[in-house]
């Protein structure tokens, strides 16, 4: 049915792709191509176009309401609607991440790399004019809400046409023309980017970036998340004030946990030895845990907490060993699962500090482990290939 194979760009989005497939087989209109390509698919295999949505902005895999398996059947058998060898749609769709992010977030994989569903722009996506210039498709990061400049040209993405309105091509099927007043979005004038916002770009995509930490590129997305929920109230993202947080890590993280001590020991209103681990640091360690990985070797937000708890646990003026905490935030520390506490807690290796009822089980949100019992247990019995310590060397 498709005469010409359109070749894909590596960093294209799905739906750019399937635009540009459109026009250069002769489509003037992209719902007249995609309800071909459904009624197509619908006589060869009956009821697959439902799989498919109609409208642009909802085919990736990604936002498959349902079924995602279906979803990737569709996709490949629309990739087979050629004589050349089948088109590439598989490997530039986005797809439901296998792995969650800190608290049950949930993730989109392409390229090899997770990254947070909340990033995922649902609005406008923007625009590089200089890169448009250069050659006309969506690039796929230009998806990602944290891409406020453009990495290659160092300039701000456009939002908006001159004319005011928004850049959007998944409602309007135009990647280089305005929807509203037909301008060449390639000749509209971009302002150039601060270093902060040019440099936040570098490092999710992937690159190194001098005073940046290095981490692998999904942990800088997983990090974001975590900066966003733990510093910003979930709210959007500014690159220059995310920039100023990671430019000073790791002494950033340690000041906050500084003051959040701090503070619990001038306000808190039980004595501190009564007080749990989430009463001082919140939801600290669970929202750290999975950056999408829990391995400290990776994960350096949660590495460098466990580090500072290590070095503080034990001095008597930090009153730090008696927090109490649950299974969940135990097992993190530990590198464990919630599973392996109950048993180290059944076994006696692990005291719980109330009394708990002859043959009851622990329940994973009850606070009863304290952190200075967790840490003289990581110490005696956790130092194996597979705990934290082969991540780094305890001081006793
Ligand atoms: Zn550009
Ligand atoms: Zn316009």
């Amino acid at each position: 049915m498709l005469l010409i194979r359109t070749k894909p760009f590596l960093d294209e989005s799905l739906e750019s792709y399937l635009l540009r497939l459109s026009i250069h087989n002769g489509y003037n209109k992209f719902q007249s191509f995609w309800a071909g390509v459904r009624s197509h698919l619908n006589e060869s295999t009956r009821g697959i176009d439902s799989a498919l949505p109609s409208e642009l902005s909802k085919i990736n895999i990604c936002h498959a309401n349902v079924s995602s398996a279906k979803r990737l059947d569709a996709l490949r058998l629309v990739s087979q609607l050629t004589n050349h060898e089948p088109l590439p749609l598989l490997s530039l769709a986005l797809f439901r991440g296998g792995q969650l992010f800190s608290r049950k977030r949930t993730s989109v994989f392409n390229n090899g790399v997770t990254i947070p569903f909340r990033f995922l722009r649902t609005k406008g996506i923007p625009i590089c004019p200089a890169c448009i210039k250069e050659n006309v498709y969506i690039r796929q990061h230009w998806h990602f809400s944290l891409f406020e400049a453009c990495p290659e040209h160092s300039v701000l993405l456009r939002n908006h046409c001159d004319c005011g309105e928004e850049i959007n091509y998944l409602s309007s099927h135009e990647i280089a023309q305005c929807a509203k007043c037909g301008s060449n979005l390639a000749d509209l004038e971009a302002t150039v980017s601060s270093a902060p916002q040019r440099e936040i770009a570098h490092w999710l995509s992937g690159r190194l970036v001098e005073g940046l930490p290095a981490v692998i590129q999904s942990h800088s997305w997983g990090i974001c998340l975590w900066w966003q929920e733990t510093f910003n109230d979930g709210k959007d993202i500014d690159s220059e004030q995310l920039h100023l947080f990671l430019a000073q890590w790791p002494d950033s993280l340690r000041s906050y946990l500084n003051c959040k001590l701090a503070h619990s020991k001038e306000y808190a209103l039980k004595p501190f030895n009564q007080l749990s681990f989430k009463d001082v640091f919140g939801l600290l360690l669970i929202q750290a845990s999975r950056l999408p990985s829990t391995n400290l070797s990776e994960n350096i937000v949660l590495k460098e907490i466990v580090r500072y708890l290590e070095e503080h646990v034990f001095e008597p003026e930090c009153l730090l060993s008696d927090l109490k905490l649950n299974s969940i935030e135990a097992a993190i520390i530990l590198g464990t699962s919630v599973e392996q506490i109950a048993v180290l807690v059944d076994q006696g290796e692990l005291q719980t500090k109330s009394r708990m009822k002859a043959n009851s089980v622990l329940n994973a949100n009850w606070r009863v482990l304290s952190l200075g019992d967790v840490f003289c247990l990581w110490l005696a019995k956790f130092q194996t290939d597979n705990s934290h310590s082969n991540v780094f060397i305890s001081r006793w």
